[in-house]
């Protein structure tokens, strides 16, 4: 294996459906590690399984690459020097190999019938068994390993059904190397004889048509969820019988994505007992279910690549965020861990909210703007721009610029409750009409000048401050929690602040 061969990975979904999270991980660890050694990154569709392709769900994919700004150098959509990259177009390519190990004796071929399989498998069973294809059954099997040539030639002229599989050599150890997981021993008496190639759709499966493909793609690394460390010993035997061990792809298996409470991997059935998705994007089933996306629910995709990014990768310091170059910089597969990542819905929250945050006033108002639109409040974009910067450290998706910023624009009628309770009390509303009486002295109201005066006066009277201002924030906003009130006064204006102060007083009372 050359050390300096141009770094090739790619991303080899099948299109079955959304693509988890867990894919996406994937596809992203797969991309920075591509640009990070200056690579390619190719999307390659595995979709030779005819009973798993679901429609829909391959431009599912690409969609959800593209929100995530995970771009593609060689795909379905690009093209390139190995086009093409569906597998189901590179049909005719992969007989030629399955043939080529039948006759190296690494493969054979099997004619059983699903029903004959079935039988042994239940005959098996009730003599305590687990029926497995592998040595110590293939030669009693109607395969090419028992039959003779001009049998197995007739059999395929008549057009009996039959596959290739690969004959697993027996009680050998099969050493293999993973750059996460380290050196990994398995002895091939506790494999079976996976199938490679079916003649009924003239398709290869999964394992075949995957090693081909890495193999004619050039691709150097293979770097793959866990859940497929199982075939590892099958595809390096697959690399030595083909002769390609001097090219094979060095592989890297990712940690799992784990439940945010207990064991096991994260599934969809987590994300709707919980509430949180675990697509990227929006995906309704052919049967017409729907589950949520990240895309949707309003992550951005910056917040949602970061988060996604330090499950199972840790930079080494102490450091959370990272945009996409930062990711590219910092990113090394030494650093993702052997153990699996628990999913933490609020941290992926957190990191919403601190994305939100660092955009600026300009597209948060342009984000709002429409929204009050809707609610058919007639505003300014550049008032609109001032409201969402006094309250985006308080905003974790999109959608709560409204909430915390309508009351900015239309006078509240209903006030909250519990702040009623707390502080709308005779001695506060009494000192707010005080408060109004001396407000309405300013020509204008600028939180500049009118904060620290309001302040001096509240300490010379000896009133709490607190109880004060959130009396205020009830009359203006209609609860008393909030940015700054005096930002507020003065973006409604002196006129509206002591009109809401009074229609306060008139609808909620005097206070006991
Ligand atoms: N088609 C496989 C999948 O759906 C690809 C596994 C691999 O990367 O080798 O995950």
């Amino acid at each position: 294996m050359s050390e300096n061969r141009r770094v090739r990975v790619r991303f080899a979904p099948s299109p079955t459906g959304a693509l988890h999270i867990g894919g996406v991980r994937t596809a992203l660890y797969n991309y920075l590690f591509a640009r990070r050694h200056g690579g390619d990154f190719i999307l390659r569709i595995e979709d030779t399984d005819s009973q798993r392709f679901v429609p829909g769900a391959e431009a599912y994919i690409i969609e959800a690459l593209k929100w995530c700004g995970i771009e593609v150098d060689e795909g379905v959509e690009q093209g390139g020097p190995h086009a093409p990259y569906r597998q189901s177009e590179r049909k005719d390519i992969y007989l030629k190999y399955a043939m080529q190990l039948v006759e190296s004796g690494d493969a054979y071929y099997a004619f059983d019938s699903a029903e004959a399989l079935d039988a042994l498998r239940k005959q098996t069973e009730q003599q305590g068994g687990t029926f497995a294809y592998n040595h110590s059954v293939r030669t009693q099997l109607d395969t090419s390993l028992r039959l003779s040539a001009d049998e197995v030639r007739s059999r395929i002229e008549r057009g009996d059904q039959w596959v290739i599989r690969f004959k697993m050599p027996e009680n050998e150890n099969v050493e293999m190397d993973d750059l996460i997981r380290g050196h990994i021993t398995i002895n091939t008496s506790t494999l079976d004889d996976k199938v490679l190639y079916k003649s009924a759709d003239a398709l290869p499966t999964y394992h075949l048509a995957n090693i081909v493909d890495d193999h004619l793609m050039e691709i150097s690394h293979v770097i793959r969820g866990e859940e497929w460390l199982p075939s590892l010993p099958l595809h390096y035997l697959l690399y030595r019988a083909f002769g390609w061990t001097d090219t094979q792809p060095r592989f890297a298996h990712l940690p799992l994505l784990l439940k945010p409470q207990g064991q096991g991997k994260l599934s969809k059935r987590d994300g709707d007992k919980f509430g949180f998705p675990v697509f990227p994007l929006r995906w309704v089933a052919p049967d017409g279910e729907a589950a949520m996306g990240y895309r949707e629910e309003g992550y951005l995709p910056e917040a949602f690549i970061n988060m996604l990014a330090l499950l199972g990768w840790n930079p080494g310091t102490e450091q959370e965020l990272f945009d996409m170059n930062q990711l590219i910089e910092a990113f090394s597969l030494e650093k993702v861990s052997k153990s699996g990542a628990r999913f933490n819905p609020d941290k992926a929250k957190w990191f919403n909210s601190q994305y939100l945050r660092r955009k600026s006033d300009d597209e948060l108002g342009q984000m709002l703007l429409p929204m009050l639109k809707a609610e058919g409040i007639d505003t300014t974009l550049q008032r609109a721009v001032r409201a969402a910067g006094m309250i985006k450290e308080r905003a974790t998706f999109p959608a709560d610029l409204l909430p915390l910023t309508r009351q900015m624009f239309v006078e509240p009628e209903q006030y909250d409750e519990k702040s009623v309770a707390k502080f709308w009390k005779a001695d506060n509303v009494t000192r707010l009409g005080e408060l109004a009486d001396k407000l309405a002295g300013y020509s204008a109201i600028e939180a500049a000048t009118v904060e620290p005066e309001v302040h001096q006066w509240i300490v010379d009277r000896q009133y709490s401050m607190g109880q004060m201002m959130n009396t205020l924030r009830i009359a203006i906003l209609g609860i008393s929690q909030g940015p700054s009130i005096f930002e507020i006064c003065e973006f409604i204006g002196k006129d509206d602040t002591i009109r809401r102060i009074a229609n306060a007083i008139g609808r909620l009372g005097k206070g006991k």
